[in-house]
């Protein structure tokens, strides 16, 4: 049997000489203060083993890994009906790109591009302010990683609320084809406050397990979603959760992931872990370089992939 410690371990190794690899996400101010020089790796079985390795414990900006979560919410509120105003396919794109939703006529590819996750959030606020339903995001965080602490980095979210001018655009462009209920900045306030949120890797590992382990959580016991639904959300990672890279992703690790800008990765290997890495500088489709790298190697060095063995 392989020793996961030690995967997790010699993954870190063989890629410590590369640490600080990659391009941090400038374009939001605050993200190109952080220190480039940080690399962390978490991985939490589905019967509760966890096996960390660098810095693990550090929390850094989630961004878009947070879009899985509020997916999960959205689907939770209006079920399939959200795929009237979101889609199902790889958009091929840059994540914040525009030119693809005006020839859609406003319905964004899926909800993982910045414009879908956008429309989710619009309907995460419906019947509420955008403070509630900010708070019901990191609320549904916090129960899904058993951690009261997680919370939102207000200095990354006023950053992103300042600078965010193509999330301006892509919100008034889709409520000009009326794919939002609300007004654009309500729905900005909650989509940047949930990119703010911050974690580490040990939180997210543990966040993400109720996709590897059919909905529920197997620490907790709790359900999240129906095993259907998880299956359905990791198909979503799989095809849509690295933009642009997405097949490249899924060619060299073989499993559903989701990238932010903030240089981490959550990968699901169903019935199997929850994986988080980080390291903030990112490739050239804006997904962690050293992240990437280092969930290929696990995938090798554990025979881990949905599509064999
Ligand atoms: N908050 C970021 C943005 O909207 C998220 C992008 C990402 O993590 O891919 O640009």
């Amino acid at each position: 049997m392989t020793d996961l410690q030690d995967v997790v371990d010699s993954v870190y190794q063989d890629l410590a000489s590369r640490i600080g690899e990659g391009k941090l996400a400038d374009y939001i101010p605050e993200l190109a203060t952080v220190d480039p020089k940080q690399f962390g790796l978490a991985l939490c079985t589905v019967d509760g083993q966890v096996h960390t390795s660098g810095d693990a414990d550090t929390s850094f900006s989630i961004q878009s890994i947070s879009k899985v979560f509020t997916l999960t919410l959205a689907l939770g509120k209006i079920g399939d009906g959200l795929w009237k105003r979101v889609g199902r396919e790889p958009s091929g794109n840059a994540f914040n790109s525009i030119v693809q939703l005006e020839q859609e006529k406003g319905k964004p590819r899926n909800p993982f591009i910045n414009a879908g996750a956008i429309a989710v959030a619009d309907v995460v606020l419906a019947g509420h302010l955008p403070k509630e339903a900010i708070g019901e995001i990191v609320q549904f965080i916090r129960y899904l990683a058993d951690d009261e602490t997680i919370a939102i980095d207000h200095d990354v979210a006023r950053s992103e609320t300042n600078t965010g001018y193509r999330n301006v655009a892509l919100a008034n462009f889709m409520r000009s084809f009326g794919n939002l209920n609300h007004p654009a900045e309500h729905v900005l306030g909650v989509y940047f406050h949930h990119c703010a949120i911050a974690m580490s890797c040990r939180q997210l590992a543990h966040a993400g397990l109720y996709l590897a382990s059919a909905g529920r959580n197997p620490l907790s016991g709790g359900s999240v979603v129906s095993s259907g639904r998880a299956r359905r959300i990791n198909a979503l990672m799989l095809m849509c959760g690295h933009y642009d890279g997405s097949g490249d992703f899924a060619y060299r690790v073989g499993l559903p992931g989701k990238s932010g800008v903030g240089g981490g990765i959550l990968a699901i290997a169903p019935g199997k872990a929850s994986i988080a890495a980080w390291s903030p500088g990112l490739n050239e489709n804006g997904n962690s370089l050293l992240g990437s790298a280092a969930l290929e190697l696990l995938a090798q060095r554990t025979g881990w992939s949905v599509f064999g063995q």
